[in-house]
């Protein structure tokens, strides 16, 4: 792995949030500072391709990176556009939830729930804002 690849991971996995390629290209150019952001770009589908991150594709938005590769659903809010990991109750298979799959196999399923950030919520002090990536 080149030393490029190593940070970009380093530093996708530091901000344990969703960032875009252009997100994590402002936090590795502090260190490489002569990086372009179409190495970042072609760094970042490299790990996805490995299996090493996800690349989620998420309906409306900017494509955006996940430092955990196993499959896990996320909350987003309407008003910033964070985007969290969410944890489900129980571990059913998909295919539970499903009614009538229109005669398809259900392999998996990628679940998004919008909801309103604590942050955007909260008129009062910030919270801490560890859990986003600005
Ligand atoms: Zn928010
Ligand atoms: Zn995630």
């Amino acid at each position: 792995m080149t030393i490029q690849r190593r940070m970009i991971l380093d530093e996708l996995r530091a901000s344990r949030s969703h960032p875009t390629a252009d997100e994590v290209y402002e936090r590795v150019k502090r260190k490489l500072p002569r990086i372009s952001l179409g190495t970042v770009y072609r760094n970042l589908e490299a790990l996805a391709s490995q299996g090493a991150i996800q690349r989620l594709d998420l309906a409306g938005v900017q494509r955006r990176f996940d430092h955990a590769p196993a499959p896990h659903h996320h909350v987003r809010c309407v008003r910033c556009g964070a985007l969290e990991d969410i944890i489900l109750r129980g571990s059913a298979h998909p295919d539970q939830l499903v009614q009538d799959a229109r005669g398809f196999e259900i392999l998996d399923a990628k679940l998004e729930f919008l909801g309103i950030c604590p942050e955007c919520r909260e008129p009062g002090p910030p919270v801490p804002r560890n859990s986003h990536f600005h």
